[in-house]
């Protein structure tokens, strides 16, 4: 199983891809968690996504395309994998291409999670992940049963900065910008589900498993 969670900030896409690495004993590759984790550990790494990530950019595509290019040659993404925020615009997806050809592989499914703008801003504004293991909650959605804490870590739960209104606005046109053009991309190349991401998680999790022919 080679699959890529594809749509908007907010749309459910890391909330949906834990269900599906569980299901399919799969490694998750979220860019996004990556450049989190760098810059928590303040590397070089993390210093420079941090300046695009605060701002609600996108870093730049040759940074990205040479993590997600060394990350896909570990031993454990030999079955198969699940990328998640990559790509992101049509030249890492142009890379992944070459990447994939080159290790013989190529991508089994492109799951396209949907949502509207009004219900993308309330699912970033409220969401909270823990600091620890990076589990998503939300404040009204999926609260953690004791405030601010953990339920399968204890570890402490906090906002992204990245989800103050203003940034997640900007991120959103930033989607439309340069990631919805790859709905067309895998669109021509057969691979694309589109799932009505707007139900609640056990319902979007259904579908996503039947779209997989599960
Ligand atoms: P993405 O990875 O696409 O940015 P997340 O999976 O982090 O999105 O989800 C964004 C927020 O919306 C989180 O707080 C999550 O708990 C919540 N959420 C995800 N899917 C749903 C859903 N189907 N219904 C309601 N809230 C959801
Ligand atoms: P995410 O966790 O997917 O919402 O990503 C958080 C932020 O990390 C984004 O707003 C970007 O600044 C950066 N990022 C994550 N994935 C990518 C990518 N594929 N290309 C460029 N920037 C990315």
């Amino acid at each position: 199983m080679r699959l890529v969670l594809l749509g908007p900030p907010g749309a459910g896409k890391g909330t949906q891809a834990a269900y599906i690495v569980e299901k399919f004993n799969i490694p998750h590759i979220s860019t996004g968690d990556i450049f989190r984790k760098n810059v928590k550990e303040g590397t070089e790494l993390g210093k420079k996504a941090k300046a695009y990530m605060d701002k609600g950019e996108l870093v730049p595509d040759e940074v990205v395309v040479a993590i997600v290019e060394d990350r896909l040659k570990e031993d454990d993404c030999k079955e198969g994998f699940l990328l998640d925020g990559f790509p992101r615009t049509v030249t890492q997806a142009e890379n992944l291409d070459i990447v994939l050809d080159k290790m013989n592989v190529a991508i089994n499914k492109v799951i396209n999670i949907n949502v509207n703008k009004d219900v993308l801003v309330e699912r970033a504004s409220g969401r909270r992940v823990c600091r620890n293991c990076g589990a998503t909650y939300h404040i009204v959605f999926k609260p953690t049963k004791a405030e601010n804490i953990c339920d399968i870590c204890g570890g402490e739960v906090y906002q992204r900065s990245d989800d103050a209104e203003a940034t997640v606005s900007k991120r959103i046109e930033v989607y439309i910008q340069e990631t919805q053009p790859l709905i067309k991309y895998y669109e021509n190349k057969g691979s694309l589900v589109t799932i009505n991401g707007e139900q609640d998680m056990d319902h979007v999790r259904k579908d996503i498993i039947s779209a997989l022919g599960e």
